[in-house]
């Protein structure tokens, strides 16, 4: 019998808990439960889950303060499930160190995806490993080569400017999530910027007008409305078999 993934639901209303808990189950995954920030934190150091589902709206304290007090010394995968549906509220999620966020209500098989995105990528530390061992990423057609900095798209050589090379090696060093405009403006221009997110859409319109058969339908580069930017992974391209 293979090892189940644990995951750790942090909800305080219980019809919500006892679903998450009955989807999650039978899919494969062992489940255990907290309905306050303060047993999150004790479940989370004393089981060490591979996952953790996190309400924001918890009874004692803020869920993003459950957040901050992992990434002090986890980077356990964290799926944000909230009734917060504003993009500030996301933004702050993803800014504490939030791998992902879903918007109540949801359906039970994009929770299930967005659980599968956040393991693989807490098995492989995101593409960065394979950045690590080669120099390069390849998403479908598109390679970034970062110790020459040259990009490519089917082989053809893609002419960027400094700042979009720069936004571009980022995004591809965390492929699959979102990065929001402040994390971008903040890497690239130093953390005493203050947000312009103008700069950063002129760049990125300029960016997908290069890497992009059809800017207005990105393939490499999406739009997360309000929030920031994400790189397509490899496995989201068409063409490439599931391992
Ligand atoms: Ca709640």
């Amino acid at each position: 019998m293979p090892l189940k993934d644990k995951v750790l639901i942090v909800e305080d209303d219980t019809g919500i808990c006892n679903v998450l808990t009955a989807v999650l189950s039978t899919s494969g995954y062992e489940t255990i439960t907290a309905a306050t920030a303060r047993e999150a934190d004790t479940l989370i150091r004393s089981h060490c889950p591979d996952l953790v589902l996190l309400d924001l709206g918890l009874p004692d304290r803020d869920g993003l303060e459950v957040i901050r007090a992992v990434r002090g010394w986890s980077g356990m995968p964290i799926v944000v499930v909230s009734a917060r549906s504003q993009e500030a509220d996301k933004v702050a999620a993803l800014d504490a160190g939030a791998d992902d966020y879903i918007v109540k209500p949801f359906g039970a098989e994009e929770l299930l995806a967005r659980i599968r995105t956040a393991l693989r990528h807490a098995r492989s530390a995101g593409a960065s490993s394979d950045i690590a061992r080669t120099g390069m990423l390849r998403v479908g057609g598109l390679a970034i080569d970062y110790d020459r900095r040259q990009v490519t798209v089917d082989g053809a050589p893609v002419h960027l400017t400094p700042n979009e090379f720069k936004i571009l090696a980022l995004l591809g060093r965390n492929t699959g999530r979102v990065l929001t405009y402040d994390a971008i403006i903040r890497e690239l221009w130093g953390p005493g910027t203050q947000g312009d997110n103008q700069i950063l859409r002129v760049n990125m319109a300029n960016i997908r007008r290069k890497i992009e058969q059809n800017p207005a339908e990105p393939r490499y580069v999406f739009t997360e409305a309000g929030v920031g930017y994400r790189m397509a992974e490899e496995k989201e391209q068409p063409g490439t078999p599931e391992p």
